[in-house]
């Protein structure tokens, strides 16, 4: 097991002046590579050969050097990370970095600095940890069942970890959670181990923001929570492969009914109305503070919250995203959001290298990864 007292011992080897900022090249790369190059920040791109031309077709959003990997679970042995080090890297974990290095050998084998807090991972892979810090948030949640006997309402039904809604369906009784159960199997998109972890959960009618938050630990603002203060850096939402364009199909009487699914494939800009702004910053200081307790220093950095806001214009929060979110590559120039709160364009991407470069100045990198 990996320990903060560790990786705080190496990042205080590391020499300022050097210091890079390091990822795997997918997800939300081309904007941290971006927002570090903004700052002044030297950056490195772990990748594999069939995947580097598609950086250097960018200009301004690759990295300044590659580190070509056959298979990304290769970031575990010895020398791939010991080249990190040696290059002072500290690494950016986003949504792809931890689905393909492995939650498990991040916790216990990878010695290199994290920007972030690694137990937030952990809260955000595990489905129970989750709702427990959602419910500590004091926010409000869908209700779920742990029999699906008791549903009696459209229910969604998902699986363990961000799978990106592969495979989730949507019933609204028992009967139908057994065939879709049983369809799933025959297809293969649902295992036998999947069903373990199945989670029934009512699917909550409204609309869909995914508000995106950065927790400062190093700049002060009016919205506190723990030490540092809470930013809301954009709003998108995700497009979802067949439920978002469903209604485009015309409905026939006696043709098979379509299933919708929940797969996504991209993320469209959303402003809210101005009124709804304290729901939405609250909720964001609510999951800090909740953080902050169940795993302190907290949520240091960027996360996101998936949230429904219904006809009563209330919230509710069905999932965190503990980490970078895809939806911040909307804006690698700043935001609706974050033009009120920097005077210069601000991307997650760049906010994350401002944060590191002033934990540098402050000699307080070391609060900022584990
Ligand atoms: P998730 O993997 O939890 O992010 O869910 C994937 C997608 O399923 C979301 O982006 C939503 O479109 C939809 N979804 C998940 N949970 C709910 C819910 N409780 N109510 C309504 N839609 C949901």
């Amino acid at each position: 097991m990996i320990s903060k007292d560790d990786i705080s011992r190496t990042v205080k080897r590391y020499k300022p002046s050097k210091i890079t900022i390091g990822t795997i090249c997918s997800h939300s790369a081309l904007q941290i590579f971006h927002g570090a190059r903004q700052e002044g920040l030297r950056t490195t791109g772990i990748c594999t050969a069939d995947r580097r031309f598609v950086y250097d077709a960018f200009k301004l959003g690759k990295p300044d050097d590659y580190i070509i990997v056959d298979d990304y679970q290769d970031l575990i042995k010895e020398r791939f990370q010991g080249e990190l080090l040696r290059k002072n890297v500290v690494v950016i974990p986003h949504g792809s970095f931890v689905e393909y290095v492995g939650a498990e050998n991040l916790k216990r084998e990878f010695h290199v600095p994290m920007y972030g807090n690694r137990s937030a991972l952990e809260f955000e892979g595990d489905r129970r940890k989750m709702r427990t810090w959602l419910q500590e948030a004091g926010v409000k949640i869908p209700r779920e069942h742990e029999d699906p006997s008791k549903i009696d309402r459209p229910c969604i039904v998902k699986f363990h970890g961000a799978r990106g809604g592969s495979g989730f369906f949507v019933v609204d009784s028992e009967r139908r959670y057994q065939e879709q159960i049983e369809n799933g199997i025959k297809k293969g998109t649902i295992s036998e181990s999947d069903l373990s972890e199945a989670t029934i959960q009512e699917l909550v009618v409204g609309i869909r923001y995914y508000p995106q938050y950065f927790y400062s630990l190093m700049f002060q603002g009016e919205v506190r929570a723990g030490e540092g203060r809470v930013e809301l850096l954009g709003i998108d939402r995700r497009v979802e492969s067949n439920v978002d364009d469903l209604y485009r199909i015309p409905r026939s009487e006696n043709g098979p009914e379509i299933e919708p699914s929940y797969v996504v494939t991209g993320n469209i800009p959303v402003v809210l109305r101005e009124s709804l702004l304290p729901k939405v910053l609250d909720l964001g200081r609510r999951v800090t503070e909740a953080s902050v307790k169940l795993f302190p220093p907290g949520m240091v950095g960027p996360f996101c919250l998936e949230t429904v806001c219904t006809d009563n214009l209330e919230f509710v929060t069905f999932e965190v995203s503990a980490r970078i979110v895809a939806g911040t590559n909307l804006y690698p120039e700043g935001s609706p959001y974050s033009c009120y709160l920097f005077s210069k364009p601000m991307s997650t991407g760049r906010r994350m290298a401002l944060e590191i470069k002033e934990g540098i100045r402050k000699k307080r990198l070391a609060d900022l990864v584990s």
